[in-house]
């Protein structure tokens, strides 16, 4: 089949070579010069709303899928009537509001902290008294990697934080004193049929990932992770794969939000899986069903953030796989990553030790 692929990143990279191993050509979307996915595919490049380039794309595929949030979903909504356009927009939707994302766990009853819809400062010195503080006042809408966010620690903060934020269109929430971070990644195909990789342990540094290590080893939680994602992918009629970040507190989860599409903290699937996110995300979105989510031992990815150290490209590891997304360096963006995958958590651990 052809796959129409919005954005052209790593993410479209990864995408299209499990996509072309699966027998599938790719065609993408994306307004930067030379993006990573252009070594496995045509990239169309025009931006992301521009109506005439997406019609182009539907034209010349039979079915779209996307690797970012952040697609206008309104330009998309005009082609779904010619085009198969999978995960779903509603999901697309629901996971570009913050507010519309919390009211969707809440009514699946997936735990989250508790949360406010903020327009003024007003609103947020509310909140705090009703939820207490600290509280991490977020924009609803086009955040990531934890950028337009602000920790209220003083009632006094009020005003200048939702100054800072854009004034309105904000969500508050109690900041939580979690343990640790984790993700749970599921797929579900078009018949239905869902498979969840092992839960996996994120650590963030300055908002964005910098540690993954895959499976955690409690079956509590990774039973109560399953479940909530199965209950997402059903209730949105999903197609494709989703991933749910939790945060581990008290040993309890606490869903932070979800994303739409194959996720970073998933990379050390490629080695780490029996099959990963990319190629169980293909197979979703071109019909077919999802294979094995078991784990090959445990893995570690280790993102390489801003520049890839000269250590990182001698690296001579067995098991240890450097992926370089070939762009340019620049301060905080993501520019490749490391798996290592070992017999033991204990031997994950170390070898990622060595490599940090
Ligand atoms: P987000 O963009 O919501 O994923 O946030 C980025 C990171 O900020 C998360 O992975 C957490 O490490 C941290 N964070 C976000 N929300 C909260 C919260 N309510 N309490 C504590 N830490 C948070």
């Amino acid at each position: 089949m052809r796959i129409g692929i919005i954005g052209a990143g790593q993410l479209g990279q990864m995408l299209g070579e499990a996509a072309h191993e699966l027998g599938h050509e790719c065609l993408f979307l994306d307004p930067s010069e030379n993006p990573p996915a252009s070594s496995v595919g045509e990239v169309v490049r025009a931006a992301f709303d521009d109506v005439s380039a997406l019609a182009e794309i539907a034209s010349r595929t039979d079915v779209i899928t996307y690797e970012f949030e952040n697609v206008p979903v309104d330009a998309l909504r005009e082609l779904a009537d010619r085009i198969g356009i999978f995960p779903p927009l509603g999901a697309l939707e629901q996971a570009q509001d913050r507010l519309k994302e919390k009211r969707l766990f809440e009514s699946l009853d997936i735990p989250l902290p508790a949360f406010r819809a903020i327009d003024s400062a007003e609103d947020l010195e509310r909140a705090a008294s009703d939820i207490g503080l600290p509280l991490v006042l977020k924009t609803r809408r086009f955040g990531y990697d934890g950028k337009g966010q602000f920790v209220l620690r003083s009632i006094d903060d009020c005003a200048r934080a939702v100054e800072e934020l854009g004034g309105r269109g904000l969500i508050a929430e109690a900041f939580v004193p979690f343990d640790f971070e984790v993700s749970v990644i599921g797929v579900r195909s078009q018949s239905g049929e869902i498979a969840v990789w092992p839960l996996t342990e994120n650590q963030h540094d300055n908002g964005i990932l910098s540690v993954s290590r895959a499976p955690l080893d409690d079956a509590a939680l990774e039973d109560q992770a399953r479940s909530y994602v199965q209950r997402m992918l059903e209730d949105l009629d999903y197609v494709g794969v989703l991933a749910l970040e939790l945060f581990v507190a008290a040993g309890a989860l606490l869903a932070n939000e979800f994303a739409p599409r194959v996720h970073n903290s998933g990379h050390w699937t490629i080695e780490g899986a029996a099959t990963r996110q990319f190629a169980n995300h293909i197979l979703a979105v071109t019909g077919d069903s999802p294979r094995s989510t078991e784990a090959a031992g445990h893995a570690g990815m280790l993102n390489l953030i801003g520049d890839i150290p000269a250590a990182a490209r001698q690296l001579d590891l067995p098991n240890a796989t450097l992926h370089d997304y070939g762009k340019s360096a620049r301060p905080g963006r993501k520019l490749g990553h490391i798996t290592v995958v070992a017999g033991s958590a204990a031997e994950r651990d170390e070898m990622l030790e060595g490599i940090m």
